[in-house]
């Protein structure tokens, strides 16, 4: 048996930086429906075309009054209305108001809007309850968006806002960049597919789906490549055939520095490792390297291992060849409701529950095991808990850095 020296370990934020300068964004454009559009990342900037609003609009159901009437202390004649759709084809005058709704077009003449809770009215005589401001609640054209500015970036991962923006310019197609393509394998010998029945030694296959579900949940398309067994003929024929579908090839397990891990030994014969053995906790094993036409992230087999360094490393890379680019999570600082034992040298991603007390304190409470194969730690926790590499042990009652899952 040969004796393993073990390399030193990359920083985390070493082998991040490592990563995105290691990869190249896509840039295949294609058109989709508007209702086509949310998460994926357009391709080319946005230029408005319409002033929105296109006209100047009431704020307010009430009446559209002119500017010498601002401070009106005699009743105004009621000469017409304007609704929304159906705008008031004429010119007001002093003395006059127009009935006027929400989101119809301010007539032609006049200074404000007054509220209907804010003046009496006789017949067609209404009187102001209020002296007005020029410009009260009026929506001023083009106050939104002006025509010919830049609606979107390119880069641009759309939420349901932009959507909203995209269509409140008429815009029925957005040009997007099509989806990575990600193509997903496990390893090992123990693995079963869900459906079958378990024989004695295995288990069934939980990183396959997890990842799955984790990448299509971000707008990738995964290609899943099934499960291969621990031999290195079968491992390398399944690299090629996901090589020649896949923008990303992510395998799960066999990583490791035991005899049947055999994953980075496979990758280096068709193409290259780049990194191997990252200072973080769970997830030291993770791989990195290139196949002769994508790039390869080799995952530890446990499951928060797996879920941790796609998270934390794989997916920074994958969204910034999605052309979206990938930034820090945002943190914060909370109170920590139980010890956490740690040795320096690894940053330490912990799972944790992180709550607000009634007076508005971030708390936080790690969960009780930590180990790289318990996933429920994973399932209950709504948080990482970030401990940096040259952190040692923290006591009950200090901060510590909180990243919480959904943004
Ligand atoms: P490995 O990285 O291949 O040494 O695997 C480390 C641990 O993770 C072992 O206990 C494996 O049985 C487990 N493991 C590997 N792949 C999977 C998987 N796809 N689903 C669940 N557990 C796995
Ligand atoms: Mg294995």
């Amino acid at each position: 048996m040969a004796c393993h020296d073990e390399p030193g370990m990359l920083p985390l934020e070493v082998c991040r930086a490592r990563l995105l300068d290691s990869v190249t964004a896509i840039n295949t454009g294609q058109s989709v429906s508007l209702t086509e559009a949310i998460g994926r990342v357009t391709s080319e900037a946005i230029t408005a075309a319409h002033d929105v609003p296109p006209a100047d609009n009431s704020a307010m159901d009430g009446y559209a009054i002119h500017q010498a009437d601002l401070h009106s202390k005699t009743a105004l004649t009621l000469i017409g209305s304007s609704f929304a759709g159906h705008p008031f084809n004429g010119t007001l005058q002093p003395g006059q108001c127009v009935r006027i709704m929400t989101g119809a077009n301010v007539p032609e003449g006049a200074a404000a809007v007054i509220m209907q809770e804010q003046v009496l009215c006789h017949d067609d005589l209404v009187s102001l309850q209020r002296e007005l401001q020029s410009g009260e609640n009026i929506r001023r054209r083009g106050e939104d968006i002006r025509a010919s500015e830049t609606l979107l970036p390119a880069g641009r991962r759309l939420r349901a806002a932009d959507i909203g923006l995209l269509a409140s310019q008429g815009i029925a197609t957005v040009k997007v960049q099509r989806r990575l393509r990600v193509a997903l394998i496990s390893t090992g010998d123990e693995l079963v597919p869900a459906g079958q029945p378990l024989g004695p030694g295995q288990i069934y296959d939980s990183n396959r789906a997890m990842l799955q579900a984790a990448l299509s949940e971000t707008g990738f398309t995964v290609i899943d490549m099934g499960h291969v067994a621990d031999n290195a003929k079968a491992l390398r024929q399944r690299f090629l055939e996901a090589d020649a579908s896949a923008d990303a090839v992510i395998t799960s397990g066999g990583v490791s520095v035991g005899e049947a891990d055999l994953v980075r030994q496979v990758v280096g014969d068709i193409g290259d490792i780049h990194i191997w053995k990252v200072a973080i906790k769970p997830g030291k094993p993770f791989a990195f390297g290139k196949l002769p036409n994508s790039v390869f992230f080799g995952l530890p087999g446990n499951p928060v291992s797996a879920l941790v360094t796609l998270m934390q490393l794989a997916m920074p890379a994958l969204l910034s060849m999605q052309g979206n680019g990938w930034q820090a999570a945002l943190t914060m600082q909370a109170k920590l409701q139980a010890p956490i034992k740690k040795k320096p040298g690894r940053a330490d991603y912990q799972r944790g529950i992180v709550s607000q007390s009634e007076d508005g304190e971030l708390l936080v409470t790690p969960l009780g095991n930590q180990g790289s194969g318990v996933l429920t730690s994973m399932s209950k926790a709504n948080c990482f808990i970030v401990l940096g590499q040259d952190q040692g042990s923290v006591s009950q009652g200090e901060y510590v850095t909180v990243e919480p899952f959904n943004r």
